[in-house]
């Protein structure tokens, strides 16, 4: 076993893994990248097919960002924002303002203030504090706000975070260290119970048979919480798809109706765009002939624009931990005061505002505006659409979710009758080691294989993806 290998086995402590398991086989140990491929310690290399884990944008050692870093460096890596303003922070937070706020939003609520963190679980942390304590200035301390998620929800696992979430496996076994939210039905046409359609070849919201009657269903989960006397004080969503869900994308309309029905009742609402941002969700909704460039957020592709915007992962293009977590002058004004009053808003990091990271934020947001970035983004998103149809031919594929350059691959036993593999027989976990031993890397979630590229994986790459994921399904799971 290579030394570093060993070095890992012995002193590290890997998240979400079952650390029996990495014990037994020698690690992948990643020693250098270059665009979407991974270099390890014997120089093989490998496609990074989920952007490691959902942070990468453009590419690793992209030359624009290295260069951003390097300046940065050589003035100074960090000083605190507690009591500091520093330049590459201020700059980069004027530049989140103009890019969460486009016309094609309304512009209304305006998210003009930046509070900085460093990673998706903190950016939740902060806006479910800031609507706490904002909900209490303005409604009156009592009753206690309450907040309402989706039905598996996951913000991260911080312990605020951690209430939001609503998947048992991860959340359950901290209950006793949680303090309670809601859960409501979220869209996950696929296995809907209001779908009444038989399964088909294609994505299950394109062929359900529903009434929206999952809208029916949030909109009286708002009525039953405003006849006990306290209307939510937030309603907490990730626009378009939810991620650790499994993938589990929206059909188009669902995320404007429901923001819609949540604000009539007097709701904030809490965008945790820490997955779905950056131009994840491709540059348009309808491909390559309209995309538009100025749509950087799930949220805007459907015309909503939230009180809270929770941004991270590519925030840096995946370079360095950093957070952000937008809001409204109205928050923000709920917090002013003498110092007397102790109106402050008490919560900070000590990397917060970090010189590096806000550095590479902001060559990563400039790639990202340049034209030739949105055209690469449609042509990507066009070029997995394309490929992703050869998986229909294979019998353990149930349902094929993709929204702009995220994908979701949902095996079953049967597609026929939907039948889901047992999670104790690993079917995801499986695909996976195989697709890694022909070269290409993803994580799966459950029974979903998650197709994540970074926006410079060429057509050929995207090629070989779902050619090695066609064999390693066909090799590793028998109907
Ligand atoms: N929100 C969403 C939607 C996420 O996908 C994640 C991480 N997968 C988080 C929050 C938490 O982010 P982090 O792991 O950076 O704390």
């Amino acid at each position: 076993m290579h030394p570093l290998a060993q070095l890992d086995q012995r002193f590290v402590w890997h998240p979400f893994t079952q650390m029996r398991e990495w014990l037994q086989s020698e690690p992948i140990v990643i020693v250098a990248g270059k665009g979407a491929v991974l270099k390890d310690v014997y120089g093989r290399k490998y496609i990074d097919a989920n952007a490691s884990i959902w942070t990468n944008l453009h590419g690793h050692n992209h030359p624009k960002i290295n260069t951003a870093i390097k300046r940065q460096l050589s003035k100074i890596a960090h000083s605190s924002a507690l009591g500091l303003a520093n330049e590459p922070a201020s700059l980069l937070a004027a530049k989140l303002v103009a890019a969460a706020n486009p016309q094609s939003a309304g512009g209304n609520p305006h998210l003009n203030k930046v509070f900085y963190s460093d990673d998706g679980s903190t950016a939740v942390e902060v806006a479910l504090k800031l609507a706490y304590e904002f909900t209490r200035r303005t409604r009156g301390p009592k009753p206690e706000p309450r907040f309402l998620s989706l039905q598996n929800a996951y913000h991260g696992d911080t312990l605020g975070a951690v209430s939001l979430g609503h998947i048992d496996l991860f959340h359950k076994p901290f209950a006793g260290l949680l303090f309670k939210t809601d859960t409501v039905m979220a869209p996950y046409c696929y296995r809907c119970r209001f779908n009444r359609a038989k399964p088909e070849r294609a994505d299950a919201r394109e062929y359900r048979k529903c009434k929206w009657e999952c809208v029916d269903v949030l909109q009286r989960a708002f009525e039953r919480q405003r006849k006990r006397g306290n209307s939510y004080a937030a309603f907490v969503f990730e626009p378009l798809i939810q991620g650790a869900a499994g993938m589990i994308a929206q059909p188009t309309g669902w995320l404007r109706r429901v923001t819609e029905i949540a604000r009539g009742y007097g709701a904030l609402l809490i965008a945790d765009e820490v997955m779905t941002g950056f131009g994840r969700c491709g540059p348009a909704k309808t491909g390559i002939d309209n995309w538009q460039s100025t749509i950087l957020f799930a949220c805007h592709h459907e015309a909503v624009q939230p009180d809270f915007m929770c941004l991270a992962k590519g925030l840096t293009g995946g370079y360095l931990p950093m957070a952000a977590t937008l809001t409204t002058q109205q928050v923000f004004d709920a917090f002013l005061g003498e110092y007397h009053q102790f109106k402050t808003f008490f919560h900070g990091h000590s990397y917060t505002a970090n010189q590096l990271g806000a550095a590479a934020a902001l060559a990563s947001l400039e790639i990202l505006q340049d034209p030739s970035s949105a055209r690469a983004r449609a042509a990507l998103q066009q070029s997995l659409r394309e490929q992703l149809q050869s998986l229909w031919a294979l019998p353990n594929v149930g349902d094929i979710r993709q929204v702009g350059l995220i994908v979701g691959i949902e095996l079953v036993r049967n597609w026929r009758t939907r039948e889901p593999f047992n999670l104790r027989e690993r079917a995801g976990w499986r695909v996976c080691q195989a697709m890694a031993r022909r070269g290409v890397l993803t994580r799966p979630i459950g029974n979903v294989i998650v197709l994540m590229p970074p926006y410079c994986t060429t057509k050929p790459q995207i090629e070989k993806i779902l050619d090695v994921l066609n064999k390693s399904i066909s090799e590793t799971l028998t109907c």
